[in-house]
């Protein structure tokens, strides 16, 4: 541990890194490396390259064309150089005078006027070179990388790098040549000898031990927490014949596909389980993920019990409300029972009424936002928990549900007083259309099993998918026209800009301006992501309702809306958007039958054309609607990162590895790990502290 300080600021940037152990910091890796262990002469060296030089000050002095700037001469025998400096102080003008000899590093540049150098760095000439290139760590604001290369060093001086791999388990894998030591010495002091290209696209073998170290933590800590989750309890939920479940799908008008049989009969065998279920439900948009998890909550309710649906916006948790009731509600009323509503925009009466119901076990199925478990909601039977539009439920999200169900006052769970003992957690069933591949899924969540819906209902007709150049607009409002003329409706989609919503909202107003303008005598709604939730649920209500010929919005990223008489989508700039977005997107129109369409509009660049990855992915999008697909090629352009990174997780989960590359070393850890959890405990305890410390919790859950 380093010694307690006074915090000063660099010390706190530390922290802030996360870099608190002296093991953090020698697992703090250099992002690249400079090269200081050589001089170049001026007439040796390239343009545009990095170079350090040793030279003379022949002339120094502040001129102003056109800004002020303190404009260095320096001469090294070979050649001259200018060195530019916009903001110096007075001191550098002195170290800088004329006749000091300096080593100077910069990056060059030969304008016609001669070598240059923008604010390189320089100090008195002279001095032994290092041997080693320069390691540049990953760093934040306050902390200079001089500080964190010496806290670095320090901290791989004190730690404990010795080997947690078990003997013999790197025989396996060619590229485990390396012990963690001199991996880590390796990597923070390269000798200038090694390929830079080997260290910065992490193919050597000592990137290798530590991507391989990484996966490991990871395989250990998934697996730990599967092995923690299997002796929780949660209540056997047991579909009877005749029951609730069966009279459900007696009264829907339409049968399942195959594929929502498949999962739901997976889903109810995890659920006849003591075991809490812990599944993920992938289904592509509109492959009818709704009615499976309805099925669920079915058999949920028929047994007792109370079933809690979340959805991540008001307005998808509306949509689920209302189908919900409409298929549920005249079978639970016979019973006495209710399906209850609860969100953050709630009236305090109906709040209070709802959870009332929630109360007394009356509502038999709860439908809201996450409010449904963050805040003061007793639930008297909470066995089965589903959330839309979600991979993964945080951990603290899941500890909330968990003590929802071991809240005072619960009907225990059935079952011998031991089991009334262990701890309980309800069923969790999340749900997504954003596919992660299943190989990917699997492996990556050891503590995750996931079902997919591969087919599509019956009479969906495919959406065609256009590529037109924005200054084709006309045509579109023209097709927009002719579709709203039929009766149907459009949505036309603005981008998000991440950077400024503000921009975002000026471009979605403008053109709400110029639709309406353009179309005269149809109604055309606005819907962006700074409108308060009241105003949202409005216009939502006269799209849904049939009311609006063409929605304008930069949040139809409201995954989930499904409104069967939407046939046309529109999306601008749609070169700006994930694949995965614009299939989630797309997935808004041809639920109904109606021959539906989607315009990806895209903007020319500078050239006059689409930059060629752009096209690429766009044409993509056109060729193929299968959302695996897409994710796969998706995969390919972004990497994992995306989809389980730190924004699903609040954290970044992977430093190191990536998982579309280094499937060998996934698969080798995935092996090792359940071995190493049996046969070597303490060894896989000390490589989960040394890797996740505090942090481990990140990863579980
Ligand atoms: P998603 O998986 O995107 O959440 P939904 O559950 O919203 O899809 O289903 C999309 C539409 O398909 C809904 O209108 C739903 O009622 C309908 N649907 C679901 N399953 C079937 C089926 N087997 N046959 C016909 N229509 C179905
Ligand atoms: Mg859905």
């Amino acid at each position: 541990m380093p010694v307690a300080q006074a915090s000063s600021a660099p010390q706190k940037a530390l922290e802030k890194l996360g870099l608190t152990r002296d093991i953090d910091l020698a697992l703090h890796l250099p992002l690249r490396y400079e090269d200081e262990t050589r001089l170049v002469k001026l007439c040796d060296a390239r343009e545009g390259e990095p170079a350090q030089i040793e030279a003379v000050v022949t002339a120094c002095e502040v001129v102003y064309r056109p800004r002020r700037q303190l404009m260095v001469t320096v001469d090294d025998g070979s050649d001259t150089c200018v060195l530019r400096f916009f903001s110096f102080y007075p001191s550098q003008q002195k170290a800088l005078a004329v006749g000091q000899r300096l080593r100077i590093r910069g990056d060059l540049k030969g304008g016609f006027l001669g070598w240059q150098m923008v604010h390189p760095t320089y100090k008195p000439a002279g001095g032994e070179l290092p041997t080693a290139l320069t390691p540049v760590y990953p760093t934040v604001a306050g902390l200079p990388q001089a500080y964190l290369r010496k806290a670095v060093l320090g901290g791989l001086a004190r730690a404990d790098v010795s080997d947690t791999f078990p003997p013999g388990v790197t025989d396996t894998l060619q590229p485990l040549v390396w012990a963690l030591r001199e991996a880590l010495t390796f990597l923070h002091h390269p000798t200038p000898a090694v390929s830079l290209a080997t260290l910065e696209d992490h193919s050597h073998p000592a990137w290798q031990r530590l991507k391989a170290e990484e996966l490991l933590a990871q395989q250990l800590s998934q697996l730990q927490s599967k092995r923690e989750h299997d002796v929780l309890r949660a209540p056997q939920l047991a579909a009877r014949a005749g029951g609730l479940h069966e009279q459900l799908l007696a009264a829907l008008p339409f049968s399942l596909t195959a594929a929502q049989r498949r999962v739901g009969e997976e889903i109810a065998r995890d659920l006849a389980r003591a075991v809490p279920m812990h599944r993920l439900l992938q289904g592509d948009v509109g492959s009818g993920k709704t009615i499976v998890a309805a099925l669920a909550a079915a058999i949920a309710i028929d047994a007792g019990w109370q079933c809690a649906l979340m959805a991540p916006t008001e307005i998808l948790a509306e949509q689920h409300f209302r189908k919900l009731i409409g298929w549920l509600e005249p079978l639970l009323a016979p019973r006495g029972l209710r399906v209850a509503w609860l969100t953050g925009s709630q009236r305090k009466k109906e709040r209070g009424e709802m959870l009332a119901l929630i109360e007394s076990g009356e509502a038999a199925l709860v439908v809201g936002t996450h409010a449904v478990i963050q805040e003061q909601v007793r639930f008297k039977r909470l066995a089965l928990a589903i959330i839309d539009e979600q991979h993964r439920f945080g951990v603290a999200q899941r500890l909330a549900l968990r003590a929802k169900m071991n809240e005072e006052g619960q009907t225990p769970a059935i079952g011998s007083q031991s089991e009334v003992c262990a701890q309980r957690e309800p069923h969790l069933l999340m749900m997504s259309a954003t596919p992660i591949p299943r190989t990917l899924a699997m492996s990556y969540y050891a503590d995750l099993d996931v079902s997919i819906i591969d087919e599509l209902p019956p009479g969906r007709t495919p959406v065609v998918t256009k590529l037109i150049a924005d200054d084709r607009r006309d045509e579109v409002i023209e097709r927009i026209r002719a579709q709203v003329a039929l009766g149907r409706q459009v949505y036309w989609v603005c981008p998000l800009i991440e950077e400024s919503e503000a921009l975002d909202l000026t471009n979605a107003t403008a053109t709400h301006e110029a639709l309406s303008a353009a179309l005269p005598g149809v109604v055309v709604g606005l819907l962006h992501s700074r409108m308060p939730v009241p105003e949202k649920k409005a216009v939502m209500q006269l799209f849904t309702g049939g009311h609006m010929g063409v929605l304008v919005s930069t949040t139809v990223i409201e995954v989930g809306v499904d409104v069967p008489n939407a046939s046309l989508m529109v999306i601008e700039h749609a070169e700006r958007f994930g694949l995965s977005q614009l299939h989630q997107l797309r997935g808004r129109v041809g639920r109904g039958a109606a021959a539906s369409a989607c315009v990806l509009l895209y903007a020319r660049g500078d050239s006059g054309k689409l930059g060629e990855t752009a096209r690429a992915r766009l044409k993509a999008m056109a060729e193929t609607a299968d959302g695996f697909e897409i994710a796969r090629r998706d995969l390919e352009i972004r990497g994992p990162g995306e989809f389980l990174g730190a924004r699903q997780s609040g954290a970044p989960l992977l430093r190191f590895a990536d998982l579309a590359l280094d499937v060998q070393l996934l698969d080798w850890a995935r092996q090792l790990a359940p071995l190493m959890l049996d046969r070597h405990p303490q060894l896989a305890e000390r490589h989960l502290a040394r890797w996740l410390g505090g942090k481990s919790e990140y990863l579980k859950a």
